[in-house]
């Protein structure tokens, strides 16, 4: 009789093997925990369970009513669900009540939001103050020297915990660009900590720029295109 072949994974279990070696291998004598966030966003549910088969626990969502949609069709299962997107004020109450984490707080307004609407059962919302590190006039957060004053104002409000900072690097493909950037959010959550405010995650890092976010210091790592694959013209939404 032929021997079946070996079982074929699939490419997301793959991709995520793949990653997970890569992370490993550049961390490779440095007893960091970093976390891998599979940013899920414009992808159906069937792919997260897919994640989620393969050991993946966490997940990244930006787009309100999309992450909502997907929470709730995938509520069997314990996922950690991060919102990693830019927040409006008529959207606080949904992210507050759903999900476990914000990456992108980047005013005392949005922070007081969250916090009012928080539900008191739940455990804290865990909270990233988002940095501006690339100084490009679109892109949101709060300027590099504006961060300590709003990580101190989360961290006083009841509801939220402030874990630490969260920013993007510009697209520009370059590892020592990139690095420079990334060396501004390390230094500004080493001020916080510092300041003597208890802080402890670095989110930074795409599929992209991971390397340099790792060299850096980056302790958690957003990853959704090297995970998921290209994102498609016609995203995922719900029924
Ligand atoms: C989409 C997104 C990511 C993931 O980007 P990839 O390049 O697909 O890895 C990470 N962080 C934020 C804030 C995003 O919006």
């Amino acid at each position: 009789m032929r021997q079946l072949s070996e079982p074929i994974m699939s490419p997301i279990a793959e991709n995520l093997q793949e990653a997970r070696r890569r992370i490993s291998e550049a961390l490779q004598g440095d007893s960091r925990v970093v976390t891998l966030v599979a940013v899920s966003k414009t992808h159906p549910p069937e792919m997260v369970r897919e994640a989620w088969a393969a050991g993946q626990r966490d997940f990244g969502e930006n787009y309100v009513q999309e992450g909502v949609a997907k929470i709730a069709a995938l509520a069997d299962l314990a996922a950690t669900w991060h919102f990693i997107g830019a927040l409006q004020s008529n959207k606080a109450r949904e992210v507050a009540e759903r999900f476990d984490w914000v990456h992108g707080v980047d005013r005392a307004k949005i922070a007081d939001l969250l916090s009012r609407h928080r539900p008191a059962g739940r455990a804290p919302l865990q909270v990233c103050v988002e940095v501006n590190i690339s100084e490009e006039a679109t892109k949101s957060g709060v300027k590099p020297g504006e961060a300590l004053a709003l990580a101190r104002h989360v961290a006083s409000l009841p509801g939220l915990r402030l874990r630490g900072l969260m920013g993007m690097a510009s697209p520009s493909g370059d590892e020592a660009k990139a690095r420079g950037e990334f060396a501004v959010l390390r230094r500004e959550l080493e001020a916080i900590r510092a300041a003597g405010i208890a802080c402890d995650t670095l989110s930074m890092g795409m599929s992209q720029d991971w390397r340099a976010a790792l060299a850096e210091g980056a302790t958690m790592l957003r990853i959704g295109t090297a995970i998921f694959g290209a994102r498609e013209a016609h995203a995922w939404r719900a029924a």
